[in-house]
């Protein structure tokens, strides 16, 4: 590596990055091409001989960027925002810069050291319970994505189980973990990946007239007609801002359940944890000193990009019980000494990037009023859309807002001609027709999600860099296709 000529092609690098986000809006939200576009472009093998940055920049906007949906225009409400900064970004020049590999403390102490710091700098800021602080017998780790907190939490659950009750691998079939049916999809996946059967998770029902909370009395119901055919509570998920609607399980609740039952609580916050760095959305986090482990992706809305999820737990030794590997070639004084983090038994791969560097720029960058204020903004501009929502009768709140997510559809009562039998029908079909002409202006981007048979439009907001004159145009659009939807349906 030259560094001389490292900085001339990094600096290209950066003036091209700007310059894409200067011209962000001229590219549709969501990418059009058709499937194996870039495959038939491409040459077959990789070039023999050494190409110039020009021109591999060239390529890369003639060809990748036609092939890229732009989660940061500011029309992106898609899924979760996976917003991004300036700090962010340095952050991961920094880090790939360092390119270091910190499985343990010696690999890298600053790498360690960081993370650490970092992880309690937002335990304060979340007011998480001192339990999770390193001062105490807990810890915060950073992982690449909550599906893979899902998996040490459940191994690290599982094992002390195992133990407890003197079982083998081969008793996993008694072991049983409760969700509800608003649960992240991951949490299955985990299951799988360590063991668990799906006939031995309960994914409890939820009710739209219970905003879709989980019911601590169904939770009670389903653990107690388990105990009673021998099986064993292992590990719940409770989620603060589920994907479909942001609902928010009640922790102090449903902690009070399961405490009797002597299960792992784990609280998945990967949305909705980065909101309660405000005062006013903390309460949402009540209870979270009953639970074992707790965490959140700042990759979603803490302007730090993929990957990075926070995860804390009270116990970390039942992490590293489970996650520890003492591999010959790793052997050193320091982690002889138990007086360091060795990162590597708090995960699932041994090496590990220096993710604690970009959240350390982006908590530096802005600090915690200037994160406040862009959770703040988005919030507000969620509360005017739904307001906008609320106050016009052809269109339906399907949901109470909580945060910076709205859920709506075109009302059933809105449809003259419709029946009360097939009011929901229609409107279904006419939300996902309204979705689809939406989307398929490339001006803004939103998915869907089907919530007792309601057809719902779920309009995500908190992308980089959408601004309240982006909400407005979203509106005027909902406005304008909404009618023309409504002048046909009647026609
Ligand atoms: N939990 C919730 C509530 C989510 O919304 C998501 C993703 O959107 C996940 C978990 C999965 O996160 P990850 O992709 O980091 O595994």
């Amino acid at each position: 590596l030259d560094p001389e000529e490292f900085r001339r092609q990094a600096h290209l690098v950066v003036d091209f990055i700007a310059d894409y986000y200067s011209n962000i809006e001229k590219y549709p939200v969501c990418s059009q091409v058709e499937p194996g576009y870039l495959i038939k472009t491409m040459p077959k093998s990789a070039p023999l001989q050494p190409e110039p940055i020009e021109t591999i920049l060239q390529d890369v906007q003639k060809h990748i960027i036609p092939g890229i949906t732009h989660w940061q225009r500011p029309g992106f409400f898609g899924y979760f925002q996976s917003n991004g900064s300036t700090g962010n970004f340095l952050g991961e020049m920094l880090l790939t810069g360092f390119n270091i590999v910190g499985f343990n403390w010696l690999a890298s102490p600053a790498a360690t050291e960081l993370e650490m710091v970092v992880m309690e700098w937002i335990l304060k800021l979340l007011q998480l319970p001192k339990s999770f602080s390193f001062s105490s017998d807990g810890g915060g780790v950073i992982h690449g994505s909550t599906c893979e907190s899902f998996i040490c939490t459940l191994v690290a659950a599982r094992d002390k189980k195992l133990n407890q009750f003197g079982m083998r691998r081969t008793d996993l079939g008694k072991l049983v973990v409760y969700c509800s049916d608003q649960t992240h999809y991951s949490l299955k996946k985990a299951c799988k990946v360590i063991g668990i059967s799906p006939n031995n998770i309960r994914s409890i029902q939820t009710k739209k007239s219970m905003n879709f909370q989980l019911s601590p009395h169904a939770l009670l119901m389903a653990i107690e007609s388990d105990v009673r055919s021998n099986l064993i509570p292992l590990y719940i998920c409770l989620t603060v801002g589920t994907t479909p609607t942001t609902a928010v399980d009640s922790l102090l609740k449903l902690s009070d359940v399961v405490k009797r039952f002597h299960m792992w609580t784990h609280v998945d916050a990967a949305y909705a944890g980065s909101a309660c760095i405000c005062p006013e959305f903390r309460y949402f986090l009540d209870g979270v000193e009953n639970v074992n482990s707790f965490s959140f992706n700042p990759h979603k809305w803490f302007l730090t990009t993929l990957d990075c999820c926070c995860l804390w737990v009270k116990e970390r030794i039942d992490l590293t019980k489970s996650l520890c590997n003492n591999y010959v070639l790793l052997k050193n004084k320091a982690s002889d000494t138990m007086e360091v983090v060795d990162y590597k038994d708090w995960q699932i791969s041994l090496s590990r990037r220096f993710r604690a560097m970009k959240l350390w720029m982006v908590l530096r960058s802005y600090g915690v009023t200037g994160l406040q204020e862009v959770i703040r903004k988005h919030v507000k501009l969620a509360k005017h859309f739904e307001a906008l929502l609320s106050a016009d009768n052809k269109f339906e709140v399907a949901v109470p807002r909580q945060f910076a997510n709205v859920c709506f559809r075109i009302s059933p009562s809105a449809l003259a001609t419709t029946t009360n039998d097939s009011g929901d029908k229609d409107s279904n079909s006419l939300t996902q027709t309204l979705l689809e002409s939406l989307n398929g202006s490339g001006l803004v981007y939103m998915t869907h999600v089907v919530i007792e048979g309601v057809y719902v439009i779920r309009v995500a907001i908190g992308a980089t860099l959408t601004e309240e004159k982006h909400v407005s145009m979203l509106w005027d659009m909902v406005q304008e296709n909404t009618s023309n939807l409504l002048a046909k349906f009647t026609d």
